[in-house]
């Protein structure tokens, strides 16, 4: 008899056409984030088999934890000896460990040629633990699910599982780049996004010497953390130092914000599309701050007809900090470095911009130059160098 861990698939039940996709890539994460374990993995159409050479289940089943399209964990006890005697022994050891006071039988047969039908396997198990134990039937609602599965080569006895994360497999749904400020939002943004199978490269915009090394240092951090899920180990920098202090010297104060964040995205544009990605994602949350009005949206989004997801859009801030305080991003998002947005605030933020006073402003200087200098010296952090770490 052996422990394995049992897979239940996530959403990816509803994808048919593309089910071995997902589970292929499924597959691949998971080698990729357990790569420092050894087992085996045996999978179908419906569940996967991971199957430990060492005794760290443990281990293996808190890594598990972190990986998208990963519906259920189970721990299943598997043998190869698929005699009544010895299902009724794995039963009865399952079942010793479990809590609660009723029970049902259910047995699931793929290897049709077993002499026992599933129907007498549940009567049989069930007969077997109503006299050895003072567990009570329940067939509509029992305190633990009892499973047995009887395949071809090895039989299965299980219990109900832990919750995974569910959502898709990480890189089914493509690539895209999430603009990461050391805020609380955009790093919830982030991990909303990985839900749906998006791998997400990172994009910070800093402004040297008005912006600190720390602050920097604070945005690889969270990156890393959000890399728990994510791993795709790219975080591009740019600096945003003479586009903002230009910005700052020639052009409306009250619009400061809306130049910049118009800028922003224009750069992430040519980035995200340098480097497959196939949208821009950010921490925006409607009505927020004077920059996230729908009017604020109009007068940002105009620069782009790029996809901009903003997964954030509907959600309070409380509900942001639960969701960060669970992801472990909160306690550096909270550490006090300034971002480049805080620095340059302006007196009276607009909060209806015009688009037309928009155009009028910003033709009184020539970004282009300083946009092209901005995308071609975007520095590339790779963050599975360990170095810089913050919290
Ligand atoms: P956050 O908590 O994520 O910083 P915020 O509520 O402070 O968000 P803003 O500063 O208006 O909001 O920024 C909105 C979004 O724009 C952020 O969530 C982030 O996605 C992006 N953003 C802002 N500043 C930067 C930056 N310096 N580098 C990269 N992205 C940024
Ligand atoms: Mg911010």
């Amino acid at each position: 008899m052996k422990k394995v861990i049992l897979i239940k698939y996530g959403e990816l039940t509803t994808k048919k056409d593309n089910r071995n996709f997902f589970i292929k890539t499924l597959k691949k994460n998971i080698f990729k984030k357990l790569s420092s374990f050894s087992f085996d993995i045996i999978d179908d159409y419906y569940r996967m088999f991971i199957i430990p050479k060492n005794d760290d289940i443990d281990s293996i089943v808190s890594k598990l934890k972190d990986i998208f399209g990963i519906h259920e964990i189970v721990i299943a006890l598997r043998s190869e000896d698929r005699s009544l005697e010895n299902i009724k022994k794995l039963s009865f050891d399952i079942i010793s460990e479990s809590e609660g006071n009723t029970f049902k039988v259910v047995t699931n047969r793929s290897d049709k040629s077993y002499p026992i039908h599933s129907m007498d396997m549940n009567d049989k198990i069930g007969g077997h633990i109503l006299r050895n134990t003072k567990l009570k039937v329940d067939v509509h609602n029992p305190d633990i699910l009892l499973n047995v599965e009887i395949r071809r080569d090895y039989v299965y006895v299980y219990e109900s599982g832990i919750s995974g994360l569910g959502g898709y497999p990480v890189g089914t749904l493509g690539r895209a780049l999430l603009m990461l400020s050391g805020g609380i939002d955009s790093p919830v943004a982030g991990f909303q996004t990985i839900k749906r199978g998006v791998e997400l490269y990172y994009l910070y915009f800093e402004s040297r010497p008005h912006t600190s090394i720390e602050a920097r240092n604070k945005v690889i951090s969270l990156a890393r953390k959000l890399e728990r899920y994510n791993s795709s180990g790219k975080l591009f920098v740019v600096n945003f130092t003479k586009i903002q202090e230009t910005i700052y010297k020639n052009l409306d104060q009250d619009y400061l914000i809306t130049f910049m964040r118009r800028k922003m995205y224009e750069i992430a544009e040519r980035i995200a599309k340098r480097n497959n990605c196939l949208a821009i994602v950010n921490g925006e949350s409607v009505g927020q701050v004077a920059s996230q009005t729908l009017k604020s949206i109009i007068a940002v989004n105009d620069v782009t007809n790029y996809p901009i997801l903003r997964p954030l859009c509907s959600f309070d801030k409380l509900e942001i900090i639960d969701i960060s305080k669970r992801i472990d991003t909160y306690e550096t998002s909270i550490l006090p470095y300034e971002d480049c947005c805080t620095i340059f605030v302006p007196r009276h933020p607009v909060i209806n911009p015009d688009l037309h006073h928009i155009y009028e402003e910003e033709s009184k200087y020539d970004f282009k130059e300083l946009v092209d200098e901005a995308v071609s010296s975007v520095e590339i952090v790779d963050l599975t160098e360990k170095k810089n770490e913050l919290l």
